[in-house]
């Protein structure tokens, strides 16, 4: 660089008075080799601290003399790649997080301990040979000499390996050092997170969906990128597809990174990506250690990979060559951050594949309803795949009343088709998945007798049970009544709220079929390291009978002995206020049903409900997606509920509840009066109002919310956005924490 430049930098740490850009001068003696993406020590207040250089500037309108100096670089591989700016800073206008939480996203984990490659001893033959020859006259002990014949054909072994072979001491090596025969060298030891054995690689002809999916997909990478939804019926083979698509990537000098819901990360998928492409696959999620997450990303760094697998935060990993982003099971809720910033794995992914020409596959058997619409709308290229791989057929599902079960005087969990359906597995041999769906905490109430869930009059959304007061509440209009004490319905007395545990359904299976032996996965059981993947290989093994769990296992498991799956009640999450819990339901019992009849044997599905004539039960039993979509969308557009309206919310939590519910009153008042001033604003407009959470305290924090409802339009969207940083400036008390959100997906 002969002109001068300043380095704008970014302080590494994160408060919301230091969100911008700060200049320094660069000294003359790094002047040559800094570079964007870069960790500096920079006086910065009353210390030095660490920060990235964001930007390098000719013309800065800030007086020079008072710039201060860089200190230094703190690593000269940069953290992050310059090419990865537009991206953060779309990251940071959509998210509306701090610069510094956009950049964090890029760099590799362990940065902010200043988390090194782990090293480990190798001894090498001294490079001068002569010597090494000459010393053969000279007196060598037998550990001396077997150790200089161990490393005689090799180019170097681990300290610990020579001394376990040669029986030698570590005195040994020390001598040999001293006579300058041998040398040590401190080298990266690599922290391999694959701890599992492969599954066998199966190679199939594709079968002719097969082939039109995957030409589809190469023709649009090979002609600038762009978004194919891909919608293929549970075991229609969707994964060879994308390992297709990959191996034409690779062909073609770009990389590609498959992300998959976070809990399903199991060997199945990344093992058949492993064994398929082998050592040139990375692994990327929350469950390694951060020095194997570490080891992962700096392989990437250095372009050892062609694929990286992983969770949502692997869309951010640093591939140079990126071309394609294949994200499975693209409904799931999991690819959507709940901490800041709460970006979307998609959205992330179609935005970085626009910046280099790329191509984003979404694959599922239930597409989440607006990327469906927006695939019908031109925006996404669809590609079908309507049939199972060798023309197995989709489970039966039988749907069973569970009214019916209680008039018959069955109070039990099981009713009689399941119990005898169990039975007869557990004497057959054959495999059983139980699935408790129990998604959220929030209560709601319903009838017993009739089935009727107690919704709100103004919303079509369950009214939320809360123990406190013994009240039903709206939780998105904020309309409440007192817990009636007979159906409104049908009068019947028999009315209860629901809630059951995984535990519980344990302890009733053990009592009813002590024969069997059960396996059960959910939050409890799963949350040490490894101990999901445990789960599975045991179910795997056959030695079980019966896995019970939660939505967990209903996601992409490919077991072929399963015969049967029973849903113990639908209904959990169809009264969820929620505007998208027929939507969640609907994708729970398709896909679970879909662990079923994966091999030779049929499948045979049973789900229980007290709600038998509600459409996403009887479409998901029919396996019938076009069907729902038709339906679910036209209540969508009656009510104007995403993707005809666009949602933002402010979560606002605090220790002091009428603190908190005065800021958020006040917050409404602020944002009335800003949106009755300006006619973007008021225009695009469609409703806003403050309202208790519907988990109305979590760990001592009360949470009140603002929702605003919006015209969907680009401009709408950006006009919006440019009131929300108005807002997060105004707004940020002390002791009160506002979480702004577009698009969440979840009003919990
Ligand atoms: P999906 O991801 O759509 O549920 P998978 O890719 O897991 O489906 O495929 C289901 C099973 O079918 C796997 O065991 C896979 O090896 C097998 N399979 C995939 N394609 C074919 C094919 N063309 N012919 C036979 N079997 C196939
Ligand atoms: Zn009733
Ligand atoms: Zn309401």
């Amino acid at each position: 660089m002969n002109e001068t430049y300043y380095a704008g930098l970014v302080i590494e740490r994160v408060s919301l008075a230091i969100d911008k850009v700060f200049h320094y001068n660069i000294p003359d003696e790094i002047k040559d080799i800094i570079q964007v993406g870069m960790r500096v020590m920079v006086p910065f207040g009353h210390s030095n601290v660490p920060a990235y250089v964001y930007s390098l500037d000719k013309d800065i309108d800030i007086p020079l003399d008072k710039l201060k100096d860089i200190k230094k670089i703190i690593d000269p591989a940069p953290a992050f790649d310059a090419d990865l700016i537009p991206l953060i800073d779309w990251i940071k206008e959509q998210y509306h997080c701090m610069l510094i939480e956009a950049i964090q996203c890029f760099v590799p984990p362990g940065t902010k301990v200043n988390l090194r490659a782990k090293t480990h001893r190798v001894i090498y033959l001294a490079d001068n040979q002569e010597d090494v020859q000459a010393s053969k006259v000279q007196r060598l002990n037998n550990n001396m000499k077997a150790i200089l014949a161990a490393l005689e054909d090799e180019d170097g072994i681990p300290a610990k390996e020579l001394l376990a072979n040669t029986g030698a001491a570590e005195s040994t090596i020390k001598a040999l050092v001293r006579r300058g025969l041998i040398k040590v060298e401190l080298e990266p030891t690599y922290r391999n997170p694959w701890k599992y054995d492969l599954p066998r690689q199966e190679l199939h002809e594709y079968n002719t969906e097969q082939k039109q999916a995957i030409n589809t997909i190469v023709k649009i990478m090979q002609n600038g990128g762009g978004t194919v939804l891909l919608h293929g019926v549970t075991g229609s083979g969707k994964t060879e597809v994308y390992m297709a698509a990959s191996e034409k990537a690779i062909e073609e000098g770009k990389q590609i990174i498959v992300l998959v819901p976070e809990i399903s990360l199991t060997p199945q998928t990344l093992g058949r990506f492993k064994a398929r492409f082998g050592d040139r696959v990375a692994v990327l999620h929350s469950r390694l250690s951060i020095g194997e997450r570490y080891d992962e990303w700096k392989r990437i760094q250095r372009d050892e990979v062609d694929i990286v697998v992983g969770a949502r935060s692997a869309v951010f990993a640093p591939l140079k060559r990126l071309g394609l982003i294949i994200i499975d099971e693209s409904h799931e809720d999991s690819y959507k951050s709940d901490t800041r910033p709460r970006y979307h794995a998609r959205d992330v992914a179609i935005k970085r594949c626009e910046l280099v020409k790329g191509l984003v596959v979404l694959g599922s058997a239930t597409p989440a309803l607006d990327d469906y619409y927006k695939s019908l709308a031109g925006e996404y290229k669809l590609s079908t795949i309507k049939k199972r791989v060798e023309n197995q057929s989709l489970p039966q599902v039988q749907i069973v009343d569970m009214r019916k079960e209680l008039l018959m005087g069955n109070r039990t969990i099981f009713s009689s088709p399941l119990f005898t359906a169990i039975s007869n597995n557990i004497e057959n041999k054959e495999k059983t998945i139980l699935l408790l769906n129990r998604r959220g905490y929030a209560q709601f109430v319903s009838c017993r007798s009739c089935g009727e869930a107690i919704k709100c009059n103004n919303c079509d959304i369950s009214l939320t049970y809360h123990i406190q007061g013994r009240k039903l509440v709206c939780h998105y209009c904020g309309y409440e009544e007192q817990y009636p004490k007979t159906c409104p319905k049908c009068k019947s007395s028999y009315i209860k709220h629901f809630g059951l545990g995984t535990q519980k359904l344990e302890d009733e299976i053990k009592s009813f079929f002590p024969e069997a032996k059960v396996l059960r996965m959910d939050f409890d059981t799963t949350s040490r390291k490894g101990s999901h993947h445990e789960i599975l290989e045991a179910f795997a093994s056959g030695k079980y009978d019966i896995l019970i769990g939660t939505q967990m296992v209903a996601k992409g498991l490919d077991f072929p002995e399963v015969t049967l799956v029973g849903v113990i009640t639908a209904d959990t999450s169809l009264n969820l206020p929620d505007y998208r819990s027929s939507e969640k339901t609907f994708q729970l019992i398709t896909q679970v049903a879909g662990r079923a009849g994966r091999s030779h044997k049929p499948g045979n599905v049973i789900v229980q409900t007290y709600q038998p004539d509600h459409y996403s039960i009887i479409l998901a039993a029919k396996h019938d997606y076009k069907g729902f979509y038709n339906k679910e969308l036209a209540i969508r557009k009656q009510f104007d509920y995403p993707p005809f309206s666009h949602i933002i919310r402010v979560l606002l939590t605090g220790e002091r509840e009428e603190e908190l519910i005065a800021y958020a009153k006040d917050m409404l008042a602020w944002l009335n009066h800003k949106i009755s001033k300006d006619p973007y604003l008021s225009h695009n407009l469609m409703d806003i109002g403050a309202y208790p959470a519907p988990i109305e305290r979590i760990k001592n924090k009360y949470r009140w919310q603002i929702l605003i409802r919006i015209r969907t339009s680009e401009e709408s969207k950006h006009n919006y956005h440019l009131l929300a940083e108005k807002l997060l400036k105004q707004y940020n008390r002390d002791g009160i924490n506002t979480a702004l959100d577009f698009n969440p997906l979840s009003l919990m």
